[in-house]
């Protein structure tokens, strides 16, 4: 096990130059996204500007022909735009929505999806979730019928990212429509355009509140064949194949956002001041910070050794599932502590007050626990692994 960071110094170099962008473009704006719940769709093509849509992939594709540790660096410093759901929108495009296409599409359908969405052109969402089944991937009763030409599709996501924005969903689909309905080896994927039959109404959040979050519904959507993404049937192992990735770069938000919080925490603690001394020279909450200051750092170890491990191309289930399980309860419990020692200043919504308020940083790091896959299902996931 190595916890040395897995970063060159190119990747060092890539990370300042992200920062920057994002200190200059991104962050003076995040409170007002925040406020109107709404980041505005040119940040795709801003971002994509900068590269930043397309680092792990071919330049072929318009991409930047990087690999997984420059995305990584991504992750990480997204936290610095300051608003969970701005990031978690640029993320669920580039780490969730186009994974897929770029591993299981053909060419045509890279050049058709992939290539305008490293651009900033197209937006995309994963459509995975349903109103009866989210933990339970299998149990999905979204369907979609064969009819000439390609498929028929029926249904009802929700939660989905990007779920009001995006000019095409990656949607997981029942194909076997059988009688008791088939489950893992039932599911199939469809590229489906926004368009006749597809319609979004915006959730409303307790966090991630820039973010555009949304059910999807289906009505006889015609879907082409040549939009059918991998294998027929075969929509499980699509799933499986980018969910360690997925909770990788949320593992990798968690600690950029941690380090944040901390730092600023601890600047706080130094500046302002109580019975005579700055807060952090009382010792309860100088440990408060410690044990903070050991947790950022346990779990960027963690997180950075089941990176190595990804990168390196061993299939590293057992430390993915531990980063992700470890890191996003982690968080939320060091944003609130953060929260705690900025006492009243702390539970302020911060509108006019410094680009990173805690108390979002503390909503936005409750989702964790909870999406792409939740800790119990980490557990569970974990207890198969460890034999139990
Ligand atoms: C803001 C937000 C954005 C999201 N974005 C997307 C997206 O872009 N695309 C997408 O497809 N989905 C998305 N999701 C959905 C997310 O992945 C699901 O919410 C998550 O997988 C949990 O599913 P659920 O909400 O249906 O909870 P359920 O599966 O109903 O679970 C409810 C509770 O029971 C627990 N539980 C379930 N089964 C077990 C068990 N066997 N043993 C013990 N405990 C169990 C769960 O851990 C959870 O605590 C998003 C969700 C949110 C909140």
């Amino acid at each position: 096990m190595s916890t040395d960071p897995p970063f060159t110094s190119e990747h060092e170099e890539l990370r300042s130059s992200i920062r920057g962008f994002i200190d200059r473009e991104l962050a003076p704006h995040a409170q007002r996204w925040e406020q109107e719940q709404w980041f505005p769709d040119d940040l795709f093509p801003l971002m994509a500007a900068q590269g930043l849509l397309g680092l792990k992939y071919p330049e072929s594709y318009g991409g930047q022909g990087g690999d997984y540790l420059h995305e990584a660096v991504l992750c990480e410093e997204m936290a610095r735009i300051g608003s969970g759901g701005t990031a978690a929108g640029l993320g669920a495009h580039i780490n969730i929505a186009t994974p897929p296409i770029w591993k299981f599409g053909t060419d045509e359908q890279k050049q058709r999806y992939l290539v305008p969405a490293i651009a900033g052109e197209r937006i995309g969402a994963l459509g995975i979730t349903e109103p009866g089944a989210g933990s339970d991937v299998a149990a999905i009763a979204t369907r979609a019928e064969r009819v000439d030409g390609g498929f028929l599709v029926n249904g009802e996501k929700t939660y989905i990212t990007n779920g009001v924005r995006a000019h095409f969903i990656v949607t997981a689909v029942k194909t076997k429509i059988e009688d008791p309905p088939a489950r893992h080896g039932g599911i199939s994927f469809l590229i489906v355009d926004r368009g006749e039959g597809v319609s979004s109404s915006a959730l409303h959040k307790l966090g991630w509140q820039a973010s555009d979050t949304a059910t999807i519904s289906y009505q006889d959507v015609f879907v082409p064949e040549q939009n059918l993404l991998g294998e027929l049937h075969g929509g499980f192992k699509l799933i499986m194949a980018n969910f360690q990735w997925e909770r990788l770069a949320m593992a990798l938000g968690a600690v950029g956002a941690m380090r944040l919080a901390w730092e600023r925490t601890a600047q706080f603690a130094r500046e302002r001041r109580t019975f005579g001394r700055p807060l952090g020279r009382h010792q309860v909450i100088a440990h408060k910070l410690a044990d903070m200051a050991t947790s950022v750092y346990t779990c960027r170890c963690v997180t950075y050794d089941a990176l190595r491990r990804f990168v390196a191309g061993e299939e590293p289930l057992k430390e993915v599932t531990m980063a992700k399980l470890l890191t996003q309860r982690a968080a939320f419990e060091l944003m609130d502590e953060a929260l705690q020692i900025h006492g009243g200043a702390g539970y302020m919504r911060g509108d006019d007050g410094p680009p990173h308020p805690i108390e979002r940083a503390a909503r936005d790091a409750r989702l964790g626990p909870i999406g792409g896959g939740s800790d119990e299902i980490m557990r569970e996931i974990l207890a198969k692994a460890l034999d139990l």
